[in-house]
């Protein structure tokens, strides 16, 4: 009897490993004549993961979304959705996404309920099943009553809910939030989180980008920090935390006078300040023993200590800092993206023209 090859015996979980990612970029670059938006760079998303995206204003995450959905067309590298490139295969790539953007380019002559039909219809979902997703999508964020009224007459914390709404009638497996909770108050942001957090645990990939330092660390598995276009790190909020340094501060019974040498190769910087006296370390935990031995060496007591962790936040910016300019750099962006910003009506739809308007800048 001839042997059955092992490839067709191979258990199931092994061939799920193999599932694309839900985003695979490499080498991806965009640049808008002397500004390089996107600059090499290189990031997977796995399927199922709920992703944050953090970076400085014109760090290029707003472009680098615009890739994945066609509306901008990159200068180099590749990009794929699920297995999808781009470019050659939008409609694969497009209709896995639902993207809330961080404008609200949203037909505003029409019930909402209405954009979100047009919407589906875009996609090709079947016209029946198109209103029962747009019910759905609309229950889910809390706005079904307002099902009638025109975007236009939503109050802001309203309108964040819509865009949701909208990202979501298509059942997208991948839902991309651009900065979904700016401007929105603490409640507000509570719900959204806990609707998107109830989606990805329903399976849903999410790639989220957001300036607010907590929600990424409260919401995400993994981080990635981009600046200037290109990938500065990928790590879990936890092990992010883990590459600031924290702050041990050792109060002792009198004054210590002179800073002392303590000898820990990984202390950083010691202070002295009356009776206290500060260490910043990579781990401050792990020194502590080491600091009170020297301490109680030197002749002082200590009395008691208390240690403060590096925040993300701390870590952000330590890893993002940059040399003069790039305010200036934000400020031509806010230019730029002003002269390029779509008209009322757009969606983000008929992506494929724009994607012929903006190359041809
Ligand atoms: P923010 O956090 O402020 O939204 P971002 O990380 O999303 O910023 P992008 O909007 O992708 O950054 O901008 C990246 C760079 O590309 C910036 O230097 C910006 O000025 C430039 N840029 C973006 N869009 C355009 C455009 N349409 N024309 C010219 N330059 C642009």
């Amino acid at each position: 009897m001839p042997r059955v090859p092992p490839v067709l015996i191979r258990p199931v979980a092994s061939i799920r490993t193999r599932m694309p990612p839900a985003i695979r970029v490499e080498g991806l670059e965009k640049d808008y004549g002397d500004v390089q938006a996107l600059d090499g760079l290189d990031l997977t998303v796995p399927e199922g993961s709920f992703f944050g995206l953090l970076g400085p204003n014109g760090a290029g995450k707003t472009t680098f979304i615009n890739v994945l959905v066609g509306l901008v067309r990159k200068t180099g590298g590749r990009a794929e959705v699920f297995g999808n490139d781009v470019e050659e295969d939008y409609q694969g790539a497009r209709d896995a996404i639902g993207l809330a953007p961080q404008e609200f380019n949203v037909d505003r002559f029409f019930p909402i309920e209405e954009v979100l039909h047009h919407k589906a219809g875009y996609h090709g979902i079947p016209e029946a099943e198109a209103e029962e997703r747009a019910a759905e999508a609309l229950k889910r964020v809390g706005i079904y009553d307002k099902r009638d009224v025109r975007f236009d007459w939503l109050s802001g914390g309203m309108k964040r809910r819509f865009m949701l709404a909208r990202a979501l009638v298509t059942d997208p497996d991948l839902l991309i939030l651009d900065e979904p909770t700016a401007g929105v108050d603490v409640e507000l942001r509570h719900d959204l989180w806990e609707v998107i957090t109830d989606l990805n645990d329903e399976g849903t990939t999410i790639l989220l980008t957001t300036h607010y330092i907590e929600e990424a660390e409260r919401l995400c598995d993994e981080v990635a920090i981009i600046d200037s276009g290109r990938k500065v790190t990928v790590a879990t909020p936890d092990e992010l935390t883990e590459k600031g340094s924290d702050t041990l501060t050792v109060y002792c019974e009198s004054a210590i006078g002179d800073a002392p040498a303590l000898d820990d190769e990984r202390i950083e910087r010691v202070a002295v300040e009356g009776d206290a006296i500060r260490v910043r370390a990579t781990s401050a935990s792990e020194v502590v023993p080491s600091v009170l031995r020297q301490l109680e060496a030197a002749g002082h007591t200590p009395l008691d200590i208390d240690i403060e962790r590096t925040s993300l936040e701390e870590v952000f910016v330590d890893l993002t800092r940059r040399e003069a300019g790039a305010d200036a750099d934000a400020e031509s962006h806010e230019a730029a993206s002003d002269s390029a910003e779509t008209g009322d009506g757009d969606d983000g739809e008929g992506a494929g023209d724009r994607v012929t308007a903006e190359a041809s800048r």
